[in-house]
């Protein structure tokens, strides 16, 4: 395994489940059902859908009795199938109730997330609290406290607004909003404790929608506190938008080494995959030399050299063809998921990035004599030619884990 190239930002481990968030674990890819959960096929299937995607937790919405009551016939859904993806519950407004009223519900779940904004006001607003962290203690269950610009303690906001207006140097108000979010999660966090929750058993997370303001108020999180961090840019969006939005703002956090478990909240398009959440998630660790997932496929972007498609097919089908493998491959051949393979358009950087990858093919771009070189481990092993390259590549590849990799490690 490689070092990972960040220094990380220290904090407390948080076992959730079978997982382990901070403390200097991996980084922790997570994603969230959008099914009824009461529903219990349909969410149990989507949960299935993710954790096999590679979703280390899933959370899923509790919001009624009906939702609570259906969370433990999912949990055994799950094990039926052999999956031990630790379930995360979304509580608002009546978690403290539902968590009372459904005690098979939290001993369920492995975490509870509670948002301190939606939990209610003043005095009633503390006990509800108290019985969501006491409910925690109770089953021994981590907690998210999970801030939200969206929804904030109103009475904080109010209360500090006025403060800073009063100051004989105001801030400007994105700075205060973003003191809020972090007094809030802060201030919550040491109730918590205070009730009895050890700060092995605390994540907290401020998600905003802005790039610049997410950047800005982790930060200023992980220089005041050493809990195990929650990062995501919420609602980021549908399509390419989420995407880049969400990966310019977690890559920086990431390499600054703050954040320990992450959340990619894409919108996805009608009929489109939940879990793609999830591929992106991988994505941004492994490509920035965090985590390695899948191998990674490096492919020129083509130009007026490559004149017909057959490059970008063989790319798509190279990748389709490795994740298929990978479920298979996974457990079989450790460290498979660090390979990495090149598919090049032409001679002009076809040989370099090809010898540079574990194994790589150089296509002939236009004009070129028709063949295509293989190189592995940075030495040209074959010469491809004729109709059949794709088909031929492939059983290269597999020929090239089976002979690299130790059946079991
Ligand atoms: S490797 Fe060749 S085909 Fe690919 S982008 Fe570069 S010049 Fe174009």
């Amino acid at each position: 395994m490689r070092e990972s190239p960040v220094k990380r930002h220290p904090t407390v481990g948080v076992r959730v489940g079978s997982v382990m968030v901070g403390g200097g674990a991996p980084v922790v890819v997570q994603s969230m059902t959008n099914t009824d959960t009461a529903d219990v096929g349909a969410t149990l299937s989507q949960v299935a859908e993710l954790a096999r995607a590679g979703s280390e937790l899933v959370r899923v919405t509790v919001n009624t009795e009906a939702a609570a009551r259906a969370v433990p016939a999912i949990r055994e859904g799950l094990e039926a199938q052999g999956l031990d993806v630790p379930l995360v519950g979304d509580f608002h407004f009546n978690g403290h109730k539902l968590l009372q009223q459904v005690p098979e519900c939290g001993e369920a779940l492995a975490k509870y997330r509670i948002n301190p904004g939606n939990v209610g006001r003043g005095a009633k607003r503390d006990e509800k609290f108290a019985t969501m962290v006491e409910m925690a203690c109770r089953h021994d269950r981590a907690v998210r406290i999970g801030v939200n610009w969206g929804s904030m303690d109103q009475e904080l906001v109010v209360q500090m607004m006025d403060e800073n207006a009063s100051s004989r140097q105001p801030l400007d108000n994105d700075r205060v909003i973003r003191e809020i979010m972090v007094i809030s999660a802060l201030g919550n966090a040491q109730r918590a404790e205070q009730l009895g929750l050890g700060r092995d058993r605390i994540i907290l997370s401020c998600k905003m929608s802005g790039v610049q303001d997410l950047i800005a108020v982790y930060r200023e999180l992980a220089g005041r506190c050493d809990y195990a961090l929650h990062l995501g840019l919420t609602e980021a969006g549908m399509g390419s938008k989420g995407i880049v939005a969400s990966t310019a703002a977690l890559a920086v956090l990431l390499q600054e080494g703050v954040g320990d478990t992450i959340r990619i909240s894409l919108t996805p398009e009608p009929g489109g995959s939940r879990s793609q959440e999830v591929q992106v998630a991988q994505e941004i660790l492994q490509s920035m030399g965090l985590r390695s997932f899948n191998p990674m496929v490096v492919a020129c972007p083509g130009c007026g050299r490559t004149s017909s498609t057959f490059f970008q097919q063989l790319a798509l089908d190279i990748q389709d063809y490795l994740r298929r493998q990978m479920p298979l491959w996974r457990g079989y051949y450790p460290g498979v998921e660090e390979m990495s393979v090149a598919v090049m358009g032409c001679v002009v950087n076809g040989p370099g990035e090809s010898k540079h990858a574990n194994i790589g093919i150089s296509l002939p771009g236009s004009g070129e004599v028709p063949v295509a070189p293989v190189y592995e481990d940075g030495e040209k092993s074959v010469t491809l030619k004729g109709e059949r390259i794709a088909e031929e590549f492939q059983q290269i590849v597999q020929r090239y884990v089976e002979t690299h990799y130790t059946p079991g490690g």
